[in-house]
């Protein structure tokens, strides 16, 4: 499936969903024959795409180091000899560009240039690719939840969250994991009263019984349905002090009950 850019202010360029293993999306971005994927944890799935549309990979973003989203780079460096971009860890071997906050990649076959972020909290050293008007968090957002805290903090994750939700409310944002369905149903008990949020979720179910991705998801939406964008909103704050037993102070203690508590849901 092919997801034109609509945006009027978004270049033509068209990004596809690889869906690999369980969950995860590997994005390819395409324009004429170049190709560029983001953390591509399955070379084999990235291979076929770029045979079923005859396209030669140019570059690869990585944005932590979990093997479901870095398996597949030993192997596409071997075949494709791409440019590979990722943050300065021990734990990614063959980034060619090591990149960090501020830095800015220009991926000139495809014609887009992103601005490297740097979000810890799901890993110390996750970052994020950021052009107009889309972003690849990585596992650093999903749709309707966040990732875990596997190596950052729980206020690492809560300001990159925060930083994130800032920008452009119009933002295309492609997650790397189909988990928003699991995701809402957390946010449910997280903050029962929230319409728009049940509203996203019937359009969500209907794309995935369809066999569709509920992604890119959009900053707005996210700062409507997402919880652990809204731990300075009431409802949220209720819920997590019922859970919890006693009242967060401020919307960073709130950030990390709600992130534990959905831990064990
Ligand atoms: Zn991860």
């Amino acid at each position: 499936m092919v997801m034109k850019n609509q945006h009027p202010k978004i270049r033509s360029c068209d990004i596809i969903p690889l869906p690999a293993f369980r969950d995860n999306y590997i994005w390819l971005l395409r324009r004429d024959g170049a190709a560029a994927v983001v953390d591509p944890g399955d070379a084999d799935v990235v291979d076929a795409a770029l045979r079923q549309h005859g396209l030669r990979l140019d570059a690869i973003l990585i944005t932590h180091h979990h093997a479901d989203h870095i398996g597949g780079v030993a192997e596409l460096v071997q075949r494709h000899a791409p440019a590979v971009y990722g943050p300065a860890d021990g734990n990614i071997p063959f980034v060619t560009h090591p990149v960090r906050e501020g830095d800015q990649i220009a991926l000139e076959a495809l014609d887009i240039r992103f601005d490297v972020l740097e979000v810890p909290g799901h890993t110390a050293t996750h970052i994020a690719y950021l052009a107009p008007w889309i972003l690849f968090p990585g596992d650093t957002l999903f749709s309707g939840g966040c990732g875990r805290l596997l190596g950052g903090t729980a206020s690492q994750l809560h300001e990159s969250l925060q930083r994130l939700a800032r920008l452009p409310g119009e933002t295309r944002v492609y997650c790397a994991h189909e988990y928003t369905l699991a995701n809402l149903d957390f946010a449910r008990q997280s903050e029962p009263e929230n319409a728009e949020r049940e509203r996203v979720r019937k359009e969500c179910e209907l794309l995935r019984a369809a066999g569709r991705p509920t992604l890119p998801t959009t900053i707005e939406r996210e700062r409507e349905i997402n919880p652990f964008l809204r731990t300075h909103v009431d409802g949220v704050l209720r819920a997590v002090s019922a859970h919890a037993g006693t009242r967060p102070h401020n919307a960073g203690e709130c950030f990390a009950a709600l992130r534990a508590w959905k831990d064990v849901f």
